[in-house]
């Protein structure tokens, strides 16, 4: 159902391939990792690259990944086997990117990870990676960056690939080019963070160390797409210690993700093409794609939830207070914020058509003008098939001023 919906229409299916095996890290890489054991990295061709692609928009895929790379800026460095820090090669990602842009089938493209010291410590040719992405990816890209523990001690037992320091640079380096928005109203191109917590030689106090490496990143007014907080266990890590371990989760959501989130997506921020999954609970589960009720035009603005996300890697989930079809696409304006999530109302709704509840989901409209503007509308009706003729007279009627996302999101 993700390639063709069930009545036949292009679905959200993201085809991922892969661009190489391996890391430029395999003399003496990060511990925790299996890449390293992989040995020299393993390039496959640009050609060969862009001819699956083509294959994949053949069988009528319309988004591509390109992930299982370790980092894209090392595809087909120079001095692999030799430097700790390999030289970015920009021209054969460069091919890859560009060629597989030429296809006019192609549409959501997005990479996987980064390797930020790689970045810090080449930034020219970096560089030209970096804005080769920016211009020929689609919005909402994100770089996963490994940083694990800014500790350095962690950092030294663990053999870690990229200290604060160098992360601070390359997560600058995305800022300064990726920042802007794209067609979708999405930043273009963000970095992600990862964090590990096990890692040997780890104490509370690196929780505290990653946490105001954070609060650090804020103030220079960086953005991160989203922070990755993962844990490992068993032979070869530590104990965690829970009491600290969810004390540093719980200030990253609240300290960070939030502020980070009300800044990227502000209130009234119109995103497209949001792909609508799942009704009352984000999990999209099998009988809301196959039963035709969930799809129903009849449905849409009647009580309920519906979840969504824009197709890409890291979507931002997205939650409207009301019902609309799923498996199709629509617009939205931002209209409140989550930890990890953001809720919004469909844009370009007609004040004249719009349910209570659509109304109820706009920010300044409560329970009692929703049901003013509903039961005005009623008996204007009656004489007119427009009985609004502006967006401000189904304001005016209902005595309260007009919303200032009310006016983004409304037409007569
Ligand atoms: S840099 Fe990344 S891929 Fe390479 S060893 Fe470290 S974690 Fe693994």
């Amino acid at each position: 159902p993700d390639l063709l919906t069930e009545d036949g229409r292009a679905g959200p299916l993201t085809y991922e391939l892969e661009l190489y095996q391996g890391c430029v890290r395999f003399k003496r890489g990060c511990k925790f990792c299996i890449e390293p054991k992989k040995g020299l990295p393993l390039w496959r061709e640009e050609s060969e690259v862009l001819s699956e692609i083509t294959a994949a928009l053949d069988s009528g895929v319309n988004h591509i990944r390109i992930g299982g790379a370790t980092d894209i800026y090392t595809y087909k460095a120079e001095g692999v086997r030799d430097l700790e820090y390999p030289i970015p090669n920009p021209e054969p990602i460069a091919k890859i990117l560009h060629g597989a842009r030429e296809d006019e089938r192609l549409k959501i493209f997005h990479v996987d990870n980064g390797n930020p010291s790689i970045v810090a410590e080449n930034l020219e040719p970096a560089t030209e990676i970096t804005k080769t992405m920016v211009n020929t990816l689609s919005d909402g890209a994100v770089l996963s960056f490994g940083l694990e523990s800014a500790d350095p001690t962690v950092h030294e037992i663990n053999w870690l690939n990229c200290n604060a320091e160098q992360l601070t640079t390359a997560i600058r380096h995305i800022n300064e080019f990726g920042k802007g928005r794209g067609e979708r109203g999405l930043p273009k191109l963000l970095p992600g963070l990862n964090f590990i917590a096990g890692l040997n030689g780890e104490t509370d106090k690196s929780y505290q160390m990653n946490l105001e490496l954070l609060h650090n990143l804020r103030s220079q007014g960086l953005w991160l797409r989203r922070i990755n907080i993962r844990q490992v266990e068993g032979r070869g890590f530590q104990d965690i210690s829970e009491e600290p371990f969810r004390a540093f989760k719980k200030a990253v959501r609240e300290e960070i993700d939030t502020i980070l989130l009300q800044e990227m997506f502000p209130l009234g921020t119109k995103l497209s093409d949001v792909w609508w999954e799942a009704h009352e609970n984000r999990i999209r589960r099998p009988e809301q794609v196959l039963d035709p009720s969930h799809r129903a035009e009849v449905i849409r603005g009647k009580a309920g939830i519906t979840f969504g996300r824009q197709i890409g890697a890291y979507p931002i989930l997205v939650g409207l207070p009301y019902l609309v079809p799923l498996e199709a696409g629509s617009d939205i304006i931002v209209t409140g914020h989550g930890a990890r999530s953001i809720s919004g109302v469909e844009a370009n709704l007609s004040i004249n058509k719009a349910t209570q509840s659509q109304l109820e989901a706009v920010p300044g409209i409560g329970k009692k003008a929703a049901w003013r503007i509903v039961s005005t509308r009623a008996k204007a009706s009656r004489k007119s098939k427009i009985p609004f003729d502006s967006v401000e007279a189904a304001f005016q009627a209902a005595g309260i001023q007009t919303p200032e996302v009310a006016k983004q999101v409304f037409s007569i």
